[in-house]
């Protein structure tokens, strides 16, 4: 079978939700029988996500190969529960630099090198590569950013440009867009999203269908108000009403009937019926009254909470499994050192601490850690989290005072968190940390081992500095158990404290190998965790 391509584009606003439409929709087509791959396309000139603030760009989803991507793959690989390699997400920069890269070396024959045909060629060299690696039947392409901006329209010029590669029979376009409503009024407003739809079409792309976003319900008389105007059918404006969870969006299209409409503009036939069961179970779930479990979350960049979106998702899906809901305490380490925001802390069933860079409210997150094991809170450290974990208990239980990871302090005579040889010569920022997926042994009889009931598993990481094997024994001896090692023994991956109900840490990122159907093991002994403190 040929490649089918569904390009999704953004009109009107960002932040309406394109990714996660593009993935409950790779879903609706997985569900019926074929074999999706998904692309993010990503117009800013950064070579990946990797080397932004958090504030910026929100996480940083990491992928199986260490791959540094956009956090829409995150929404990708949970709903449509696939595992994505690097091919799935791609950069201007990445581009450009491919593109200077061939010009130094002369492969261009003394041509001028003009985005037209050059950029857009690369672009559509890196789809096609994607097409062919992941074999899929139907490619989901979402481009970042909204129509209009300058930095998108090379990316918009190569898929009209593989529209006609591929036959126009083969491809269709999704342009997602925004109706605002007017406060004064409650009037829902069409005119934005006629507006981007003109800009589309001003490049010679006109949409196939329309996806209309909106706070409110809306009347089909508006939806056949958008046909006219944007020259698309009726039947293919989809008014789409925010949803009060993420995982009701899947059966919210379903019912709009979306997956069978894009099979049908594609003149292809559906092979199996979408079994949908799992998620109406999970959305019935989702609405059920359940106890709460209170999770303090201390974090660094608590005002964006995009930049802790997979730790999140992963609470909600062990709560979920637990029969909880998860209230998540949003707290900013930095406040916890100026004895600010202590009241939430001591409001919780549990402590997350997450992973982050940089020396900026450590010393809070070290307090936190610290509040947790003194007063048998469950814990869970990811990366960052571990670390602050292990340099409380070298602080207060070995009485190393001056304890710390170098990363926050050059000179500490305790460096418990410390680089690695392999990295103590690397001057690059980008991609050099230790990057994607490895095994990691499980100590028999151990929480961790318990929690995942396994004797090895694989983890992804992203992290530069490592726990320092000189203080290992003297850790053991104070009951710090080394729960999870590389199998080789040099890496330490998961520790545990053993006089307490739950105090885990973990040198990788589990949330992001959460799936809202598999919650994490580690998640989920958090939650149980918490729950049996919230019963006390
Ligand atoms: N800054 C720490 C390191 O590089 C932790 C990284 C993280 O939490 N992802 O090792």
């Amino acid at each position: 079978m040929e490649t089918k391509y569904l390009f999704f584009t953004g009109g009107v606003v960002s932040s309406v939700g394109k990714g996660v439409t593009a993935a409950a929709l790779g879903l609706a087509l997985k569900e019926r029988g074929f074999k999706v791959a998904v692309q993010k396309l990503d117009p800013y000139i950064n070579v990946d996500p990797g080397t932004m603030s958090p504030y910026q760009h929100g996480e940083v989803y990491v992928l199986d190969d260490g791959a540094e991507t956009d956090l829409d793959l995150g929404h990708y690989e949970r709903f449509i529960d696939i595992r994505l390699s690097r091919v799935s997400n791609f950069t201007t920069g990445q581009v450009y630099a491919e593109t200077i890269a061939k010009e130094r070396r002369g492969d261009y024959l003394g041509g001028t090198i003009q985005v037209i045909p050059h950029i857009t060629n690369e672009i559509k060299r890196r789809i096609g590569l994607a097409a062919k690696e992941t074999g899929a039947e139907i490619m989901i392409l979402e481009v970042g950013g909204t129509v209009g901006d300058i930095e998108s329209q090379p990316f918009l010029e190569a898929l009209r440009q593989l529209r006609n590669e591929v036959g126009r029979e083969n491809c269709l376009f999704i342009h997602v867009t925004w109706l605002p409503i007017i406060g004064a009024t409650g009037e829902i407003k069409t005119k934005p999203t006629q507006h981007s739809v003109a800009a589309l079409r001003s490049i010679g792309i006109s949409p196939n269908v329309i996806i209309a976003r909106a706070d409110q319900d809306v009347a089909q008389d508006l939806c056949d108000k958008i046909a006219l105007f944007c020259d698309v059918e009726n039947e293919a404006v989809i008014p789409m009403k925010t949803a009060n969870n993420l995982y009701e969006i899947p059966l919210l299209l379903e019912e709009l009937g979306v997956g069978d409409l894009l099979l049908k503009k594609l003149e292809m036939q559906s092979r199996r019926k979408a079994d949908m069961r799992p998620w109406k179970k999970l959305a019935d779930e989702i609405k059920k009254e359940k106890p709460t479990v209170r999770v303090a979350l201390v974090g660094k960049y608590v005002e964006l909470q995009d930049a802790y979106m997979s730790v999140r998702e992963a609470l909600k899906h062990a709560a979920l499994a637990n029969g909880a809901e998860v209230v998540i305490h949003w707290i900013h380490s930095a406040d916890l050192e100026k004895e600010k925001s202590w009241n939430l802390i001591k409001e919780s069933d549990a402590i997350l601490v997450p992973g982050g860079f940089g020396s900026r409210g450590v010393e809070g997150k070290i307090l936190a850690a610290r509040y947790a094991r003194e007063n048998k809170i469950p814990y869970l450290g990811l990366c960052l989290g571990m670390q602050v974990m292990c340099i409380e208990f070298a602080r207060d239980v070995l009485k190393l005072e001056d304890a710390n990871s170098s990363e926050f302090d050059h000179s500490t005579p305790h460096p418990v968190i410390d680089l690695m040889t392999d990295q103590r010569s690397i001057t690059d920022m980008g991609g050099t940390m230790r990057l994607g997926l490895y095994p990691c042994a499980l100590q028999a009889g151990t929480k961790a081992a318990a929690a995942y009931n396994a004797s090895s598993v694989d983890e992804r990481h992203r992290h530069r500095l490592e726990f320092n094997n000189h203080y290992r024994a003297d850790f053991e001896k104070r009951g710090m158990i080394f729960s999870g090692l590389s199998p080789d023994g040099r890496l330490v991956e998961i520790v545990e404290l053993k006089d307490h109900p739950y105090m885990v840490g973990s040198q990788f990122h589990p949330e992001f190998l959460s799936r809202p159907m598999k919650p994490h093991p580690l998640f989920m002994g958090l939650i149980k965790a918490a729950k049996e403190k919230a019963k006390k």
